[in-house]
């Protein structure tokens, strides 16, 4: 059973954080313009019309490239010598230890 939770708490007058299970975010802005970072590190602006209901939001950088390239493509290494490892790789090319 997946157990979910989500808090937000007003930072000042203009920010806020938010908690959840995937992390910690935070987001400052006025009404009619935001900019918020998520717990995975992506940066949104989120530009609204108060009281329309109508908004944009776009994904504008991310505050962790290197988390980013990361899942793109996991580097694998070896636990014995820190060389890195192929993916499908079974042994270390290097020193020959099995790898995880
Ligand atoms: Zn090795």
């Amino acid at each position: 059973m997946a157990v979910r939770f989500k808090k937000s708490k007003k930072i000042g007058k203009y920010g806020r954080i938010n908690l959840s299970k995937s992390g910690v975010g935070a987001s400052i802005g006025v009404p009619g313009f935001r900019v918020s970072v998520s717990p995975d590190g992506k940066i949104r602006r989120t530009v609204s019309i108060p009281g329309t209901g109508i908004y944009d939001t776009k994904v504008v950088g991310s505050a962790k490239p290197e988390a980013h390239k990361a899942k793109q493509a996991p580097k694998r290494a070896c636990q014995a010598c820190g060389r890195a490892a192929g993916q499908k790789d079974v042994f270390c090319r290097y020193c020959g230890a099995r790898l995880l």
